[in-house]
């Protein structure tokens, strides 16, 4: 019989896949479901990049590519850098991907050696601490609370770190709470990690162009002052451009690090595909107007999920400052009585009864490491925005 190995066995299939299986099957059996779980722009790519890669087509520009992508590309993203963080970096600073996902996936495989700890504030992504579990860490989960906004305090991170941490994930805007950090609250991360010359910070800010305050995104590397160097920014085109299926992210740090991630890189996928590196180009070069459409529309949608989910006895949503999700406190749903005499015990029983009850899709707070939440995405109309807030309404004013 198969029998997986150790690393497969350790970790568990994301969520958010399993969700979307669950939405899809449902659908299948003819049941209408109002899917509130999608990570991805429900956008098209804009026309400009889409051209570009039908011309990278046309032009024959279909071949392997260098591992650290083309010049072009490379070219692309230094500019990109220097223009949100006023860094200019130079080409053996950056690694590219199949995603930012496969950059972060790299980025651990190339650096810990079982029993090395990453620090990973809760709520967070679903995938780090399963990706530090595939390559041999260990994830250090600590809470954040919601006075402090869901960001890690210097305070917490300070009791967090240990002789064996190699990385402390700052992930903003957040994937689910939507946290953005101020400059000066990086700035006090920033001066715990002075202190501790082996612990590098892996700033996930593929949301970065995705932000309601009406500040400007602060990418942590421009505020790490002495910390710079211990910087690996990932970022990518998948959210910004709504272009999740091209596969196109990239990691920005330390020469050391990117060339021990180009070498796995080397022995992995080689490159990532020529014609989403081609559009990827025109995306982050090119006609940025489709940033400030896209997030005017986000912000509406959440502005509008938040009053929908705000109305709703029982429910409290979070505000994000960025992102594209609505994480949402359901501790008044548990302990209550359903029409057919279940008591909901936990997020998950409320995740499962939304579904049943109100044929709405959400994911459970647990599986971003948050009890009593659930979250929901803006990355959809705000016609079924409104539906699902409807009928969320509807189903919880049956509970006794
Ligand atoms: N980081 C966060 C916080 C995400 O939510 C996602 C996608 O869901 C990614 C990274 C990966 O994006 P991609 O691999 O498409 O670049």
């Amino acid at each position: 019989a198969f029998r997986p190995s150790a690393r497969v066995a350790r970790i568990r299939e994301s969520p958010s896949t399993l969700a979307a299986n669950r939405v899809r099957e449902l659908r299948a059996a003819g049941t209408p479901i109002i899917d509130l779980t999608i990570g991805e722009p429900d956008f098209d790519t804009p026309r400009n990049v889409k051209d570009a890669g039908i011309a990278a087509i046309e032009a024959g520009r279909t071949k392997y590519t260098a591992v650290n992508g083309t010049p072009e590309l490379r070219a692309a993203i230094r500019a990109r850098m220097l223009r949100a963080s006023g860094i200019e970096f130079d080409d053996a600073s950056i690694a590219v991907g199949g995603g930012g996902k496969q950059v972060i996936y790299m980025a651990f495989a190339a650096t810990l050696d079982p029993g090395d700890e990453v620090i990973v504030p809760s709520p967070y992504w679903v995938s780090y601490p399963d990706m530090v579990l595939a390559n041999d860490g260990t994830p250090v989960i600590v809470d954040t609370a919601e006075a402090t906004g869901f960001k890690l305090t210097p305070e917490a991170l300070r009791a967090a770190i240990t002789p064996r941490t190699r990385w402390v994930v700052v992930n903003a805007p957040g994937n689910p709470t939507g946290a953005v950090y101020t400059r000066a609250e990086i700035e006090g991360l920033v001066e715990v990690l002075e202190a501790f010359p082996d612990v590098w910070v892996l700033a996930d800010e593929i949301y970065d162009e995705i932000g309601f305050t009406g500040r400007p995104f602060v990418p942590f590397v421009a505020a790490a002052g002495r910390v710079r160097d211990r910087v690996l920014t990932v970022n990518g085109v998948s959210k910004s451009y709504a272009m999740t299926g091209w596969r196109l992210g990239y990691g920005v740090g330390a020469p050391g690090l990117v060339r021990a991630i180009n070498i796995l890189q080397s022995q992995s996928s080689s490159c990532p595909s020529s014609v989403s590196q081609a559009a990827a180009v025109v995306a982050l070069t090119g006609d940025q107007s489709f940033i400030t459409e896209s997030v005017a529309r986000y912000r509406s949608r959440r502005d509008l999920a938040v009053d929908r989910f705000g109305e709703i006895d029982g429910l409290r949503p979070i505000v994000p400052d960025g992102g594209f999700y609505v994480f949402v406190d359901c501790s008044g749903l548990i302990g209550r009585r359903t029409a057919g005499g279940t008591v909901l015990t936990s997020d998950q029983d409320v995740t499962m009864w939304l579904l049943d009850e109100a044929r709405v899709a959400v994911i459970q707070g647990a599986a971003y490491g948050s009890d009593a939440f659930f979250r929901t995405s803006i990355a959809t109309s705000e016609e079924q925005i409104e539906a699902g807030a409807r009928a969320i309404a509807e189903a919880v004013a049956t509970l006794a």
